[in-house]
């Protein structure tokens, strides 16, 4: 096969990953470009996954090491692609990647750094359920497990240049503060877009109570307060420390009324999680009345039929208030047998699925079509779930829409075998 063999795969969560891995295991070089400082994407963030309830840190660590010790795959971290040009077979792509500070061959992870930086700012990666510091790593575990600094809040890019503390706790003198962004040029056969979904944020729930109790938390938030290396080392409280009695879940409390079953079962994943941490909780799961459960949502179901749950088939949009006593949150809405007005010490508001940054920017750098739901449309969706309207550049994961665990990695093997195939069928 004439001209390069090597392939972008753009975005390192599940699907990105997997990728990555069976690509390097055929023989192909790898350019993996992630845009935050580690690799794994959302599912980090997840103690256990649906529909398996697997341990999420068991699914995804062996992948996270073998990807970060193989000679095949070029881990680009704090990257993002500029520009691409030309076509199948012979892409020319662009890449900035972002400086770091930080040596990631000197570095050991070892936290000196930032326990004795300064800065304090909230942590997205923990919703802002907790701080971080201008030089971090986003959670214990994080892979690779080296610290970068973010000049938007170290003090030396914020007029005061003198700051070395944590240059000077560094014994492996791995913090060098003259690094600078730079920006690389690719050549690749193919490119892979991995670049995932955004869960619908606070703003979006605000008529729905966010943000006016302590005991109301967006689904990403609670998924954090559950795992074992959040911010409150997997205790569920309330945001102020309390252990509630009893719980709501509202299913579609970001709906339009076109619900993805994959957003519902998520929410209902956190039945799970009750069960397990809060055995004795009284739960009540509000569901939109319009909502048609399918399949996934029967065996869901069944599994968990024996924990005692009220159902409430709700119309219209609930209302959430928070009454004189701060323990408590009202929640009313209107039923097929009328009106009901409950109560509940903490709230959960499921999610939607959204579009992530990534691929939105991809969207409109390659003129990509949308679909309904705002990912990128695949033009023949009955013969290949992997195919975009440009030959040579493939969807994996959630950046076609919303994908469970399973199908993400599924959807990643079809890729890569379009990717083989393809040049397969250069060579003859
Ligand atoms: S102190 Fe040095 S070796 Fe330790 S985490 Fe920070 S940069 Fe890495
Ligand atoms: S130079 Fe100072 S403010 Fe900047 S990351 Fe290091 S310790 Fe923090």
């Amino acid at each position: 096969m004439a001209g390069t063999t090597d392939v972008l795969v753009a975005g390192a969560g599940i699907a990105g990953m997997k990728a990555s891995l069976l690509l390097a295991a055929a023989g192909r070089q790898v350019h993996l470009v992630e845009n935050t400082s580690v690799i794994g994407g959302r599912i980090i963030r997840c103690e256990d996954i649906f529909p398996s309830m697997e341990c999420a840190t068991c699914m995804v660590s062996p992948m996270q090491q073998d990807i970060l010790v193989n000679d095949l795959i070029n881990v680009i971290t704090m990257g993002s692609v500029l520009s691409i040009e030309g076509s199948q077979g012979n892409f020319n792509v662009k890449v900035f990647k972002k400086a770091t500070c930080v040596d990631p061959v000197a570095c050991i992870g070892c936290a000196e750094c930032w326990n004795v930086c300064p800065v304090t700012i909230p942590n997205s990666f923990e919703e802002n359920l907790n701080d971080r510091k201008a030089i971090s790593v986003p959670c214990a575990g994080a892979l690779p497990n080296v610290p970068w600094i973010d000049r938007e809040h170290c003090l030396r890019w914020n007029g005061q240049e003198e700051c070395n503390e944590c240059a000077a706790a560094c014994v492996f003198e791995a913090i060098d503060f003259s690094y600078q962004d730079s920006e690389l040029n690719l050549n690749v056969s193919d490119i892979i877009l991995a670049t995932g979904y955004k869960p619908s944020n606070g703003d979006n729930l605000m008529s729905f109570g966010w943000g006016k109790s302590p005991g109301i938390f967006t689904a990403p938030e609670f998924e954090r307060y559950y795992a074992s290396n959040g911010p409150t080392n997997g205790e569920l409280t309330t945001k102020d420390g309390k252990k509630p009695g009893s719980v709501a879940i509202i299913v579609h409390a970001d709906g339009t009324g076109s619900f993805s079953h994959i957003n519902t079962m998520y929410s209902l994943k956190f039945l799970h999680y009750f069960e397990e941490k809060l055995p004795d909780v009284k739960i009540q799961v509000f569901l939109d009345s319009s909502y048609s459960p399918g399949y996934a949502e029967d065996r869901y179901h069944e599994r968990w039929q024996d924990i005692s749950t009220d159902l409430i088939s709700y119309k219209g949009t609930p209302e959430i208030s928070s009454g004189s006593d701060e323990n408590l949150i009202t929640i009313s809405c209107k039923t097929d047998n009328g009106d009901i007005t409950t109560q509940a010490e903490m709230v959960v508001l499921g999610i939607s699925m959204q579009p992530s940054k990534g691929t939105t920017e991809f969207l409109d750098m390659l003129e990509l079509n949308r679909n309904d739901e705002g990912f990128i449309s695949n033009p023949d969706s009955t013969h290949s779930s992997v195919l975009s309207s440009i030959p040579g550049i493939l969807i994996a994961g959630c950046a076609g829409g919303p994908s469970d665990i399973p199908t993400s990695v599924t959807k990643a093997a079809a890729a890569v075998g379009r990717v083989l195939s393809s040049s397969n069928r250069m060579e003859e």
